[in-house]
């Protein structure tokens, strides 16, 4: 049966509350939420997914005060973080305690939290007195849901219910920092900007992001990826040399007569925040048209340029 589509955080948590999947808005993409205490419907979440039993998920709470209840240690410059970035598009990944369920973590000792930036899931965090397990409401491996309608297109048969909050604002999953052996490390590029955290907190360690191989989970090098080719360089350079019907993701020129089927413009005005939210708008709209290739270029190596590029990497990688 199809998910019923709610605008009601009260109806999401009735359904949450018998153990069901809702796919909820947050500000960075949407997620594919269950009771996270609830070990048979986490292994939903994995199912409907396609996920790999390897790849933790994350937990949403409903304020910074619910920490305590789920980790064994907020290290000072966590507790820093989620003061002043909470809620927002930010993950901390802490020692975890015993009552979080292995499945949630994929065996792991550290658990990934955060609270996360949007009026009908904040309002229905506060309904329910359990966290939500969520990753994020695509099949695995696949582009991040920005919408609703892109959750009902690929798992709307799977789940049952899809709250409703429009498009997400951000665009891009949550950036994670994670403390191994107490040093504050990025492990995800995202939605909140790495210049900021740095200065909160100082100097980040990126051993974890720049690793050609990731061993850490959710590092994964392949993810974030349309069905098309992606080719990462100059546009009107890599149309000369293709040979079959292409389309370009752009940053903010036009490119005309490069003969593309299409070209989706991230940001006219070169602005990286709009950018980054209609970058996995711009990668499936582009997927769905007739093409072999999805010509892209990188942007600027800052801020949330950064984030950008991290994902289109991951969606060129083979
Ligand atoms: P998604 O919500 O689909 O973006 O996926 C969640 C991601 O969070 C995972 O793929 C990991 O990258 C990350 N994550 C969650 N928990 C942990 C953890 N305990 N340690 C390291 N990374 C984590
Ligand atoms: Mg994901």
């Amino acid at each position: 049966m199809a998910a019923r589509i709610t605008r009601s955080p009260a109806e999401a948590a009735s359904v949450l509350k018998r153990g069901g999947l809702v796919a909820i808005p947050t500000e960075t993409v949407y997620g594919l939420a269950a009771n996270a205490f609830d070990e048979k419907a986490v292994a939903r979440i994995f199912e409907a997914k396609g996920r790999p039993s390897y790849d933790p998920l994350i937990v949403h709470i409903a304020d910074a005060a619910a920490l305590d209840q789920l980790v064994r240690t907020v290290y000072p410059e966590a507790r820093l973080l989620a003061e002043k970035f909470w809620p927002g598009p930010l993950t901390l990944v802490l020692p975890r305690k015993e009552n979080v369920p292995g499945l949630v973590t994929a065996g792991l000792d550290t658990v990934g939290i955060r609270v996360p930036d949007h009026p009908l899931t904040r309002t229905l965090l506060a309904m329910l007195d359990f966290p939500l397990a969520a990753p994020s409401a695509n099949p695995f491996g696949y582009v991040s849901p920005t919408s609703p309608a892109h959750v009902a297109e690929q798992l709307g048969e799977r789940i049952d219910a899809i709250l409703d909050g429009g498009v997400t604002r951000v665009g891009l999953e949550s950036t994670i920092i994670g403390f191994p052996e107490g040093r504050a490390t990025l492990y995800r590029y995202g939605g909140l900007e790495s210049e900021c955290i740095e200065a909160l907190i100082g100097p980040l360690n990126y051993a974890a992001a720049t690793a050609s191989d990731p061993s850490a989970p959710g590092m994964l090098k392949k993810h974030y990826s349309p069905s098309k080719k992606v080719l990462i360089g100059d546009p009107a350079a890599l149309a000369a040399q293709v040979d079959a019907p292409f389309a370009i993701l752009s940053f903010r020129s036009r490119y005309k007569e490069t003969g593309a089927l299409e070209v989706f413009t991230l940001s006219a005005r070169g602005d990286l925040q709009e950018a980054a939210q209609r970058l996995f708008m711009g990668l499936r709209t582009l997927d769905a048209l007739p093409v072999k290739y999805i010509l892209a270029e990188w942007l600027p190596d800052k801020g949330l340029g950064r984030a950008i590029n991290d994902r289109l990497r991951r969606a060129s990688a083979r």
